[in-house]
This record gives structure tokens, C-alpha cells and sequence, in this order.
């Protein structure tokens, strides 16, 4: 499948890699193998101009990534360039550098009118339940509801939820638009996951595609491997890859469009 592919029915149209930006965000609580200096102002200003010309349009953020939303609102230009994808249900406190959840339909409301005000729009076009783990009762909550009433009000344009499980990511993709799954050469569990969504024509972005930074050492380039596997699953529509280094973004890049033929 070409680098521009449809996000299952959305109707939104996405880069096969996406930027991730908890690192420009949050340095707490992260399971990164090296400790990294979240960068300035200057450098996330270059990397998003860099992402754009190298033709990613799919950035990811959330409420628990500390300043990632609010950072972004300030310096993003271009916003109808970009598919913005946030979430709701953990958040994070940069100071203590604690997280906690709170799953509940009045939290998604406010949530997502702070993600409107912070990123700066007067839309989202993906907001995901951050699940705790606990998927199938993060659903039994109503979560997923309250963002669905806030797709139909017009504020959001796909639902879904970044899930940890094989269960919950297919009760996710009954009554949403979109997994977000993990996948990586380690990690192939959540698969079928993405053979549902690819049978039934739903949204797959897939994240920590390179374990988090824990690429295997064993493997000559672990980088184009985990791009062509992934990228030769059909379903999936997104890597959400996460990196400050531009060096790696152009490398991602390259390697992506390879992996899909181009
Ligand atoms: P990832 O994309 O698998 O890995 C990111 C790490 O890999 C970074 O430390 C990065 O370091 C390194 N890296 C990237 N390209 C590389 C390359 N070419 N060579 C060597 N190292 C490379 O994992 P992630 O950051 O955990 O997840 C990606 C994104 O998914 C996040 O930013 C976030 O947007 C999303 N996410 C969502 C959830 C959720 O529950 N919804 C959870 C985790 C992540 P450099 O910065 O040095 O490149």
C-alpha cells in the first residue's frame, strides 16, 4: 500500500508514520533506554517542518505527555496540514511527575475542550481513551460514549482507544473508529487486532513500533525490519514513531517509504 493511506472509514487520509511527541513533552516516568533533554522551542519548531517536508501529516500527543499538547498548540502552524490524534483518561502532573486516570464521561468532556484550547483548534480529529490496561472495563465506563456524543456535536472527527489488550482492541473497533495497538518485532500479540480492523475496514495506528527505543541488537537493521513487518501487515494504517532526532525522523522516513514500495 502507498505512504498515503486511509485510516480505515474515517475519511482521513494519514502518512504511514506519524511523529510522536512524548518526548517533546515529558522526561517523567518514561521507559526511554537514555535519559534526553526535552528540546526547545527552535528544535521542535524545525522537527515538525522537517516531519511536514518529508510528508508525514499525523502527529500524535495527549494530556499525558506534560506539555506535548500544549507546545504544540503554540508552535504547530498549518493546522488544516496536519491530523491531529490526542487522548483522554490519564493525566499527568510535570511537577510531581505523577500520572493518574480518570475515565469518566464528565473528564472527557472537560478533557477535550483543554485539548481544544491547548492545541489551539476548533477540532480533533482523533481522540483515543488512554487506557490504563484495564480495557474492557475502561468500556464499561461510558468513556468511549461521552467521545462518540462529542464526535456527533461536531468536535471530533474519529474515536477509539489505545489499548492494551486483543480484547479490548476488537470492543474497541465495535463501537469506534480506531486501535491504537502496540507492534514491534518483539511484540506481535495484538495482531489480530489488526486483522479485524483490516476485514472490517477500521483505523490501526500502531505505537512503540521500535519497542521504545529497545531495538533488537541482534538484527543488521532493526529499523527497516520492524518498518517492512509492519508496514507488510495489511490494516495497519499509522506507525506513530516517536523521536527528537532528525537524523532518525529521515531515516524513519526513507525506510517507511521503502517498505511500502516506494
Ligand atoms: P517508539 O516509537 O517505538 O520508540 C521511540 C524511541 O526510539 C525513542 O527513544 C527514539 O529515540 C528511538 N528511535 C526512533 N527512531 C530511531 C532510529 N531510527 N534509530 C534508533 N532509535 C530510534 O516508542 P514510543 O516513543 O514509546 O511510542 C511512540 C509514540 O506512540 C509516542 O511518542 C506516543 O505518541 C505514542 N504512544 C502512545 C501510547 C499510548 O498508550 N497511547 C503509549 C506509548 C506511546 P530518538 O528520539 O533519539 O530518535
Amino acid at each position: 500500500m502507498s505512504f498515503m493511506r486511509p485510516l480505515g472509514n474515517t475519511g482521513l487520509t494519514v502518512s504511514a508514520l506519524g511523529l510522536g511527541t512524548v518526548k517533546i513533552g515529558r522526561d517523567k516516568g518514561v521507559k526511554y533506554p537514555s535519559a534526553f533533554t526535552i528540546p526547545d522551542d527552535p528544535a521542535v519548531v524545525d522537527l515538525i517542518a522537517q516531519a511536514r517536508d518529508l510528508g508525514l501529516n499525523l502527529i500524535d500527543t495527549a494530556p499525558a505527555y506534560g506539555r506535548s499538547e500544549e507546545r504544540l498548540g503554540q508552535l504547530l502552524r498549518d493546522r488544516q496540514h496536519w491530523v491531529i490524534v490526542t487522548k483522554v483518561g490519564e493525566e499527568f502532573d510535570n511537577d510531581s511527575g505523577d500520572s493518574h486516570f480518570d475515565f469518566s464521561p464528565e473528564h472527557v468532556r472537560t478533557s477535550v475542550e483543554r485539548s481544544l484550547k491547548r492545541l489551539n483548534t476548533d477540532y480533533l480529529d482523533c481522540v483515543l481513551v488512554h487506557s490504563d490496561g484495564n480495557d474492557l472495563d475502561v468500556l464499561k465506563l461510558g468513556t468511549l460514549d461521552a467521545l462518540n456524543d462529542l464526535k456527533k456535536a461536531g468536535l471530533i472527527r474519529a474515536t477509539g482507544m489505545s489499548t492494551k489488550t486483543v480484547n479490548g482492541g476488537l470492543a474497541t473497533l465495535k463501537q469506534a473508529d480506531v486501535a491504537m495497538v502496540t507492534y514491534n518485532l518483539a511484540h506481535d500479540e495484538e495482531v489480530p487486532v489488526i486483522d479485524y480492523a483490516a476485514a472490517h475496514n477500521k483505523g490501526i495506528l500502531i505505537k512503540k513500533a521500535f519497542a521504545s527505543g529497545h531495538l533488537a541488537q541482534d538484527i543488521a537493521d532493526p529499523v527497516q525490519e520492524s518498518l517492512n513487518r509492519i508496514l507488510g501487515t495489511p490494516g495497519v494504517g499509522s506507525i506513530i514513531a516517536g523521536t527528537i532526532n532528525p537524523q532518525h525522523l529521515r531515516e524513519n522516513v526513507e525506510k517507511a517509504r521503502r517498505a511500502c514500495g516506494e
